[in-house]
């Protein structure tokens, strides 16, 4: 009887033991919402908040994608000059937060870029520049102003036939919000969220240190970084010629088009990275300040409270906003950061 107690308190010590060192899975990394999705979230890392998370992105994907015909934008675009169409509060909320940047960049960033998108194909195997007959007729579409949004009903309409929304240059920073909305519910300290570049460095790396975040070099993005950054608690997005393209006849189309030319935006700049604590902003932002060049650009980050931003141009100058200069360090001596 003896033996059985000290076995059962044995065997009672061992199960604790294994429990307390259940070891966390690495990060893991799955494709969703058309990018490489990679998750760290060191020794909190169990298959069950790693399978909570990427439910949530199959989940937005399943809402927002407009690559698939099933989805809530999808639907609103096949509506479209037919009826509205009632949408997930998701796709409400992701919507209308576009549409303040459409309205900061004077149309610039346009979720209704969606035909446009399409007419270029960028990303697919049949990317080409289109006619310039398509781009006037696909060009007409796109007017951000037009979108008739009922917020009692939750419904969207798009007036004309042909219209199409395409949320790409916001979406991902959504999700990366979301994923910290389920981190922050299950009191997870901290984690590194990348989608596809576009990245969440969450919480603190260990207490009162940094992460250190690496900026991609825009013409060589394999290579080393071009210069780092330290944070806390910041989303790091960035927006670049080098992330969708293709070429013809010895030409770089890339796939930021502005609404004014139905061309790839072309401007100075090779990329630009915003800095800030709300990742859809981040997102919104780094399309729009590439949208609107290095000038016009800065002045709106400057606007913005708590949003810091590094542009990079095809001079091989890094300019960035007055919060980031004592904070950078620049790794490629190709490149010179302009004061
Ligand atoms: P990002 O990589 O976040 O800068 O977003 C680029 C994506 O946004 C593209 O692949 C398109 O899906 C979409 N897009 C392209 N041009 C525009 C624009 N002018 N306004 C809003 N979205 C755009
Ligand atoms: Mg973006």
């Amino acid at each position: 009887m003896k033996h059985l107690h000290y076995c059962t308190a044995f065997t009672l010590t061992l199960l604790l033991v294994a429990t307390s060192c259940k070891q966390a899975l690495p990060p893991q990394t799955e494709f969703k919402m058309g990018t490489v999705c990679s998750i760290n979230l060191f020794e909190k890392g169990t298959p069950q908040l790693y399978s909570e998370i990427f439910q949530r992105l199959t989940d937005l994907e399943s809402i927002l994608s407009a690559n698939r015909n099933d989805t809530n934008i999808a639907e609103i675009n096949a509506k479209a000059g037919i009826a509205p169409f009632k949408a997930a509060p998701e796709t409400l909320y992701v919507l209308q937060t576009a549409l303040l940047y459409s309205e900061k960049t004077q149309g610039a960033f346009d979720p209704t870029i969606g035909p446009l998108v399409k007419a270029w194909n960028i990303g697919t195997e049949y990317a080409a520049v289109p006619s310039p007959e398509v781009i006037k007729k696909v060009r007409s579409l796109i007017d951000y102003r037009k979108i008739v949004i009922d917020p009692v009903k939750g419904t969207v309409f798009l007036p004309l036939p042909g219209m199409k929304l395409d949320l790409g240059a916001i979406a991902k920073g959504y999700a990366a919000d979301e994923i910290v909305t389920i981190l922050t519910k299950h009191k997870i300290k901290k984690a590194i969220i990348d989608l596809g570049g576009n990245i969440f460095a969450y919480g603190e790396k260990t207490p009162n240190k940094n992460w250190i975040i690496g900026i991609r070099n825009p013409e060589n993005p394999d290579e080393n970084s071009i210069l780092t950054i330290p944070v806390t608690n910041k989303t790091i997005v960035t927006s670049g010629v080098y992330e969708r393209f293709f070429e013809q006849d010895g030409i770089r189309y890339h796939h930021i088009l502005d609404p004014a030319t139905g061309f790839p935006v072309n401007n100075d700049l090779l990329s630009v990275t915003i800095i800030t604590s709300i990742s859809i902003n981040a997102d919104a932002l780094s399309t729009s300040a590439f949208l609107l060049g290095t000038d016009r650009g800065m002045a709106l980050i400057n606007s913005l409270p708590d949003t810091e931003a590094i542009f990079i141009n095809k001079k091989h100058e890094i300019r960035v906003t007055p919060g980031l200069k004592n904070n950078i360090s620049l790794k490629n001596t190709d490149y010179t950061v302009i004061q």
